[in-house]
């Protein structure tokens, strides 16, 4: 397996931080996913178009069946 490197910096990732090199950059990473989830309202799990959605409006049963 070729080693992982960080994706904020591309250097080697350290093994006590993988995939990121170091700490700070796994912060870095995380803080700019935070922030971009903040960004971004709602357009990530919004399950109103979704053709997969897991809990549908589907009425359990109809009584006869
Ligand atoms: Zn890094």
């Amino acid at each position: 397996m070729p080693d992982p490197t960080c994706p904020i910096c591309g250097k080697p990732a350290a093994q006590a931080t993988r995939p990121f090199c170091s700490r700070r950059c796994a912060d870095v990473d995380l803080n700019r996913w935070l922030s971009g989830v903040y960004a971004v309202p709602a357009t990530e799990l919004d399950d109103e178009d979704g053709e997969a959605a897991p809990h549908e409006e589907t009425p359990p049963r109809n009584g006869s069946r």
